[in-house]
Order: C-alpha cells, then sequence, then structure tokens
C-alpha cells in the first residue's frame, strides 16, 4: 500500500498522469453520456503514472463500487488504448475527508483487445488531437492504428423504432455492403442526443467485426479540423491526407462544424472524391439537414446527393418506453413498469437525457438506499426537467394526446378533417374539458379558435364512444392516466 506523501514527491509522475487522464477523459466523454460523464468521471483526480500503471484518486468506496459495475469495460478499453496492452488502474480511495485512511485497489484491463484499438504506447499518443493517428499512418501503414470506434455502439443495442427507421436501415445495408451500396454517402442528420453518433459507430463496428471492411476511422469534423491544422503547421500534409484517403470507411461526425473552414473542407472535398472514386465509404452526420447547412461549399454539399440522406426524429413515446426497458435491463435493473412510464412520459426531447435520468435514478437510488418508485423519480426529474408538478394546461394535454396517437401537433390545432386527427382532436378536447378549469370558449381558442360549441359536441361524442366502446374507453384512460403520471393532475 502507498502512502500519500509518495505521491507527492513525484511531481512530474503527476503531470503525466494528468496528461494521461485527460487523453483518456477525450474518450470517456465520447462513451458515456454527460450526465454520467459529469457525476461518475468529472470527480476522478489523477494522481500518478509509474510503470505503466494510472493511479486515480476517486472520492468514496461507493463511487468506486459504482464505478468497476457500471463503467468496467469504458475504463479498460481506455486505458488500453491510451496507455497499450498491459497498463493498469489504481484506484485511490478516499475513505474520508482527513486522507488518514487509504486503500487501494488494482484493475487489471481485459488482456485480449482486438489489434486495431489498440493504440500506440508512445508519449506522443497521449494529445487529445489525435495527431498519433497521423503518427501511425506514416510509419506503419497497413498495421494497426486507433478508429476511435467505440465498441458499445452496436446495431444490437440500438432501439429501432419509426423515429429512426430508415437511418437505421440504410445503416445496416451500408455496413454489410461499404462502398457497394448506393447510399455513398450516406449522411444522417438530426438534433442532439438522437443517436447519430452511435448509428455511425455501430456501422464501423459492424462492417469490421464481420470482416467487411479492415480499416474504418471516426472521426469529428472538429477533430479532423484540427488535425488538418496540425498538419500544415508540421508540413505534414500529405501524411495527413494519405492516412485518411487509405480508409476503406470513413466516417465524419457533425460536419455542421466544418461550416465557413474553408481550407479543411476543400481537402475534406478532395478526400471525399478519391474514397468515392475508389468505392470506399462515406458516412457523415449532421445537426441539420444537408440543405440547411450554411458556410458549406456546394461542392461538397451537391456530392451528398449521391448517396442517401436520411434524418433521424426525436423517439416516439413507445420508443422511449423501449428504449429505458432496454438500458434498465442491460444494467440489470428490473425497473417498475410505472416508472418506466413515468420518466418515459416526462423526458421526451432526446436519447441522451433519458438516459441521464435512468443514471441519476440508479445513483439516487443506491446513494440513498432508496426503492425505484414513481415518487423517487419524480424527485429526480425535478432536477432534470424542472419541476413536473405544475398545474395542467391544455398544452400539456394536446401534447400528450398527440404524443399516444402518434400524430403531428400543430394538426390538432389545424383545419383538417382527417378521421385520425379529428378523433385526436376530439379527445383532447374532451381531456381539457375534464381535468382544466378553461372555459369552452377558451378550450376552443386553443384548437385553432373553433366554436365552443364544436367542443360541446367533441365532448358529448367522446363520452357517447366510451359507453359503446370498450378499446376507445381504454384509450381515453391511458391518456389519462399517463396525464396523472406526469403529475399534473
Ligand atoms: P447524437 O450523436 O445524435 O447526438 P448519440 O448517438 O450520442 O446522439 O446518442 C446519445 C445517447 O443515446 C447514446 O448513449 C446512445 O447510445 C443513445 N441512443 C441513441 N439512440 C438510441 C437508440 N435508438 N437505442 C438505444 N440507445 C440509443
Ligand atoms: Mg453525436
Amino acid at each position: 500500500m502507498a502512502e500519500i506523501d509518495d505521491v507527492q514527491q513525484h511531481p512530474s509522475d503527476t503531470e503525466q498522469a494528468t496528461r494521461v487522464w485527460s487523453a483518456c477523459l477525450e474518450i470517456i466523454r465520447e462513451s458515456v453520456n454527460t450526465q454520467s460523464f459529469k457525476t461518475w468521471f468529472e470527480p476522478i483526480v489523477p494522481l500518478h503514472l509509474r510503470s505503466g500503471t494510472l493511479t486515480v484518486q476517486v472520492p468514496s468506496q461507493f463511487f468506486y463500487d459504482w464505478l468497476e459495475e457500471h463503467y468496467y469495460m469504458v475504463i479498460n478499453t481506455t486505458i488500453t488504448n491510451v496507455l497499450g496492452k498491459g497498463a493498469a488502474l489504481e484506484y485511490f480511495v478516499r475513505t474520508d475527508e482527513l486522507q488518514m485512511d487509504t486503500e487501494y485497489h488494482v484493475m487489471l484491463p481485459t488482456p485480449t483487445r482486438p489489434e486495431r484499438r489498440s493504440y500506440p504506447p508512445q508519449p506522443e499518443s497521449f494529445t487529445s488531437t489525435g495527431a498519433h493517428a497521423l503518427h501511425r499512418s506514416t510509419e506503419t501503414r497497413g498495421e494497426s492504428f486507433q478508429s476511435f470506434l467505440n465498441p458499445r455502439y452496436t446495431f444490437d443495442n440500438f432501439i429501432k423504432g419509426d423515429s429512426n427507421q430508415l437511418a437505421r436501415a440504410a445503416a445496416s445495408a451500408v455496413a454489410n455492403n461499404p462502398g457497394g451500396t448506393s447510399f455513398n454517402p450516406l449522411v444522417i442528420y438530426g438534433g442532439t442526443g438522437l443517436g447519430k453518433t452511435h448509428l455511425m459507430q455501430a456501422i464501423g463496428n459492424y462492417a469490421i467485426a464481420h470482416g467487411k471492411a479492415k480499416r474504418v476511422i471516426y472521426v469529428s469534423s472538429e477533430k479532423f479540423t484540427v488535425e488538418f491544422v496540425d498538419a500544415i503547421q508540421s508540413d505534414r500534409i500529405s501524411d495527413f491526407s494519405s492516412f485518411y484517403r487509405s480508409m476503406d470507411i470513413l466516417i465524419v461526425d457533425d460536419i455542421q462544424f466544418f461550416s465557413g473552414k474553408e481550407k479543411t473542407q476543400d481537402n475534406f472535398f478532395h478526400t471525399f472524391n478519391e474514397l468515392h472514386q475508389i468505392g470506399k465509404q462515406l458516412v457523415l452526420s449532421s445537426d441539420r439537414p444537408p440543405k440547411e447547412l450554411k458556410g458549406l461549399d456546394d461542392r461538397l454539399l451537391s456530392r451528398f446527393q449521391w448517396g442517401l440522406t436520411s434524418d433521424i426524429q426525436p423517439p416516439d413515446l413507445e420508443t422511449r418506453i423501449a428504449i429505458l426497458r432496454k438500458k434498465s435491463e442491460d444494467d440489470g435493473i428490473d425497473l417498475p413498469r410505472d416508472v418506466v412510464e413515468f420518466i418515459a412520459a416526462n423526458v421526451t426531447s432526446n436519447i441522451r437525457e433519458l438516459e441521464g435520468c435512468l443514471i441519476s435514478l440508479l445513483a439516487r437510488s443506491s446513494l440513498e438506499g432508496r426503492e425505484i418508485t414513481v415518487e423517487l423519480a419524480r424527485d429526480v426529474l425535478k432536477v432534470v426537467v424542472g419541476d413536473v408538478k405544475s398545474p395542467i394546461t391544455i398544452e400539456t394535454i394536446q401534447r400528450t394526446v398527440c404524443d399516444y396517437f402518434n400524430i403531428p401537433e400543430d394538426l390538432i390545432r389545424a383545419k383538417t378533417r382527417k378521421q385520425e386527427i379529428v378523433n385526436a382532436r376530439q379527445v383532447a378536447m374532451y381531456l381539457a374539458k375534464e381535468l382544466t378549469n378553461s372555459s369552452l370558449k377558451t378550450i376552443g381558442l386553443h384548437f385553432g379558435g373553433r366554436d365552443h360549441s364544436t367542443v360541446i359536441h367533441a365532448y358529448q361524442s367522446v363520452e357517447d364512444q366510451m359507453r359503446l366502446d370498450q378499446k376507445y374507453q381504454a384509450n381515453v384512460s391511458q391518456i389519462k392516466r399517463r396525464l396523472q403520471l406526469l403529475g399534473h393532475v
């Protein structure tokens, strides 16, 4: 067992540890969601690095247990990637504030990592800009290089839903036959936290695992830019270009950051052309439809029409529920049904946030020794999405009803007489009358300025149908229940 003094006597060890750990954090940040990253990785303090063993300090035994249980693979993979095979991570657990009592745990990385993901243990590999990849390409072309694929992202654990169906199908086709489909480039676009990075990396992981491609690299457009600038400064632009142009699959994430960076775009444009010409696969993502990308070269944008552009939409309720189920199962936790529905009903914007809530919930439950109930979930969500107990509004009802029937929300206020919309509109009016104190006139106004008699008609029509049709009645009660779960009623 080492002493704390030991640590302080080797400042250079500490410096190295800090560099190595920040390189690790770069990778970990991509592998876990923001919330987990903040909760579980930011508090870790690197202490020293000695003969391939990185020692870090964690705040408590609980913290250590949590990391071991939930992030063992991520940490192992990262440490091996950054320090090479045979590296080890040692935890220093602070057992009390005064550091009177210390403890060490040694964690050894998994011995057999696929060659392609091994990271050269040379000191220059500690830069976070990925200059090592460049370095490797000049020296050991054809040999292993860092693909920056996170093994966590696979097709198997990507939940299908209406919102991502096309993108997923296209991704799968591309992974099975890189460069050989008409989906080249494959461009995936959509808001943040909806699964673009996951899907793109799944292509790479799948293609490698199934022998469909050998040289695959995942790079964000920012990193590509930084490396490009580095390459110019160090006069290694041809190394840089030939490295990226040697790929079977080039995956570039978040190309919106290429905006306005003309020189980088120019280089990327030529890389794109060269790869495309020899039948190599390009996979790109963006946070908006390509035609809305300002500051991107038209030449480049026109290339996207050679392939397929597909969006990913925010997940609908069913998909959100399926994701929560899957993620909690993966964590070995049996989440009660009402808790799943409660979270899924409240956290609607993206999947990263959904994961964040789940993690907070598990952390709170284990920290406070509380059972996982809707009550606890409500407490957690108060922090994450604000107070969920606000009084019910007509907007909330509209949103919930539209979500339930899976129809676009604006249509409920529009003129359309399509049967399914009329049905949803009537249910929403009924619930607005039932659950809020709004007058018929006010309710009518919220539905595209309809007359109060329309609201009365809707109300009666829903009541009649509920009496006659059990399934209809069940639907309405389900929506009511959901509103109750929202904490609004
Ligand atoms: P984006 O790149 O679009 O911002 P990410 O790919 O980083 O989003 O996804 C955010 C988080 O949500 C990741 O942890 C990812 O694994 C998870 N995720 C996204 N979509 C799905 C899905 N369909 N099934 C399972 N997990 C998903
Ligand atoms: Mg992303």
